[in-house]
């Protein structure tokens, strides 16, 4: 695509390696890698690509995603240059970049003594992929401090949304292809000492219930179905340590699926199948993946990456349970 080559290697990037970019550190290169200097350029990527067919995805800090070995054909767009990772604060407004790493934006916000995000102690990403996700757990979501999302449209244009029309759900939100650029978050000031301490509670809490933070995984693999706890149907189902090649379920929690280091994506993507249908033939509930699978090989059989693995044709090689 001549407009692309155009651009200086530090912002188009072709066949570069995503493994590196994600949690998992699995898996194959972006046919190009984008990291726009700035919202216009931005928008005429997203417009570039429109105009030529060609597929866009965009990746946060890669802690929801994993990417298939052989890579992936199109755009992927980072925002992780300085027009994307701004901070403002304004009394109790707080205006993020998309790019702005959480856990960052999480401390310094308790430093302050604004409350609202706390809740995300312990959960890794950016502001774009949180929103993108309506991360969070049993203390609360993204959404809940979200007032409006600054975006850019498939058609290259800006705008702003507010978060009724964003349609916050469990673990999503009707984002329809926008790209976020930035969120301006309503919090509310407390008393600093007493915030501290309901994040170091959080935080406690993930590390003593979930495998430690730097593990090769993306948090949980699969949505908790109507209120049920994904990792306990798992377990039930025996499968805690079921290992598949380079991949395994955690011990400590079911619901995370963890890769040796220098493994597979094929291993973890064929576990996800394997515990998908051991769970459906235990109980007769069909898991749904949480996690983002970015393979062109599921979505050319299934029409898309999210029932990926309900309509995958491929058999799956199977390994017995093995500890970990
Ligand atoms: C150890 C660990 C623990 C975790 N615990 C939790 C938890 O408790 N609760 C929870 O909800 N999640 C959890 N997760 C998952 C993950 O942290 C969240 O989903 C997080 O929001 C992902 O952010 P990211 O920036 O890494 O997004 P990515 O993984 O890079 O992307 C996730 C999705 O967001 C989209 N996206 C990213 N940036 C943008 C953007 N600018 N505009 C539009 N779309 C975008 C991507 O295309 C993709 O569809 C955990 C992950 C790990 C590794």
């Amino acid at each position: 695509m001549s407009w692309f080559d155009d651009l200086p290697e530090s912002v188009c990037r072709r066949r570069a390696p995503l493994g590196p970019l994600t949690w998992f550190k699995l898996g194959g290169p972006a046919e190009y890698l984008m990291s726009p200097r700035s919202t216009e350029e931005l928008a005429s990527i997203i417009r570039c690509c429109r105009d030529s067919g060609m597929p866009i995805r965009f990746l946060g800090l890669g802690a929801n995603v994993i990417v298939a070995d052989e890579g992936i054909a199109g755009a992927v767009i980072r925002l992780d240059g300085p027009a994307f990772i701004d901070v403002k604060i304004d009394g109790r407004r707080v205006f993020a970049g998309a790019g702005v790493d959480m856990t960052k934006l999480v401390r310094r916000l308790v430093r302050e003594g604004l409350s609202g995000l706390e809740h995300l102690a312990g959960i890794p990403g950016t502001v774009g992929g949180g929103i993108s996700m309506n991360c969070g757990g049993k203390y609360g979501e993204i959404a809940t401090a979200v007032e409006q999302v600054d975006v850019i449209g498939p058609d290259g244009q800006a705008y702003t949304r507010d978060r009724d029309d964003l349609e916050f759900e469990y673990r999503q939100c009707a984002l329809n292809g926008d790209c976020v650029v930035g969120a301006t978050f309503k919090l509310t000031p407390i008393d600093p000492a007493e915030l501290d301490r309901l994040f170091r509670e959080i935080w406690m809490y993930k590390q003593n219930t979930q495998p430690p933070l730097g593990a090769q995984s993306v948090g949980c693999i699969f949505r908790n179905p109507d209120g049920r706890s994904a990792g306990q149907i798992i377990d039930a189902a025996g499968l805690k340590g079921q290992r598949l090649g380079s991949a395994y379920v955690s011990d400590r929690h079911a619901n995370f699926v963890l890769a040796d280091p220098g493994g597979k994506a094929r291993d973890v993507i064929d576990l996800i199948q394997l515990i998908t249908q051991r769970v459906e033939e235990h109980c007769g509930i069909r898991l749904e993946p949480e996690v983002k699978i970015w393979s062109d090989e599921l979505e050319k059989v299934t029409g898309g990456p999210a029932d990926a693995l309900s309509r995958r044709k491929h058999s799956v090689r199977c390994t017995p349970a093995a500890k970990v």
